[in-house]
């Protein structure tokens, strides 16, 4: 498939003229025009490009891709040595952050309810990424232990473990500043990637637990679901690999 074609599949699919995101969304690093095998991964590190090499994969489609607003400009250090291994193989580098945490079916969050067989889902609403929906009702513990399972990383709980719960809000990823208005939602639980010293005064004096299941752990559903979407509708080669990351 052309490049480009690609590009306007994925644009159609994933809509990134709707956010205001913090990198650029699409073709991030100009590769060979004809694509056949994609590596997916949750961000495009070095072991993520030299595995793509590896595999001579023509693109690389990532979640976190390069490029963030306030980051150093220079192309110095090791973001030298990435673009250098990139542009060598002449691999294309495409990114999706928000338009893929938000995507109604295939984004992180999506994914999360169906991990969580959540039901009165509500998520992706204008403005907001926090995703709400309700569960069997559990104890926070149990909650946690089965996310560890489910995500292969351990969750952290912030607050009474042993309350039971079944209205939960998440939202993937670094999102820990939306605790508040999830806590105002409504949540009996919320579920991000990461938290700060700060969460757990929060979490013990709303009565509300945060669950802190990892940025990285959290944000393997979409890309992978993305990747199935394009093995399914692109027929392209599509393979995930996983550069575990304990944050
Ligand atoms: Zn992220």
């Amino acid at each position: 498939m052309h490049r480009s074609e690609l590009i306007g599949q994925l644009n159609n699919l994933l809509h990134p003229e709707f956010f205001k995101d913090y990198a650029p969304n699409g073709l991030q690093v100009q590769g060979k025009t004809e694509i056949r095998r994609i590596v997916t991964a949750v961000s495009a590190t070095q072991n993520v490009i030299d595995r793509a090499i590896e595999l001579q994969a023509d693109a690389l489609l990532v979640h976190h891709g390069w490029f963030w607003k306030n980051e150093n400009p220079t192309v110095t250090g090791t973001k030298y040595k990435r673009l250098k291994s990139i542009l060598s193989t002449d691999m294309n580098l495409i990114a999706y952050h928000l338009p893929l945490d938000a995507h109604e079916t295939l984004g992180n969050n999506a994914q999360m309810a169906k991990l969580l067989k959540a039901t009165n889902v509500c998520g992706g609403q204008e403005g907001s990424f926090v995703w709400s929906g309700t569960i069997e009702p559990r104890s926070v513990r149990d909650l946690a232990n089965f996310l560890s399972r489910a995500l292969n990383r351990q969750a952290l709980v912030l607050g009474d473990e042993s309350l039971i719960v079944s209205r939960l809000a998440w939202c993937s990823g670094a999102a820990e500043d939306f605790f508040e208005s999830a806590i105002a939602m409504g949540a009996q639980t919320y579920i991000s990637g990461e938290a700060t010293e700060r969460t757990t005064h929060m979490a013990r004096e709303s009565g509300v637990p945060f669950l802190v299941c990892g940025h990285h752990a959290t944000e393997r559903l979409g890309i992978q679901a993305l990747g199935i979407w394009i093995k399914e509708n692109l027929a392209l080669e599509c393979v995930f690999v996983d550069d575990d990351n304990p944050i």
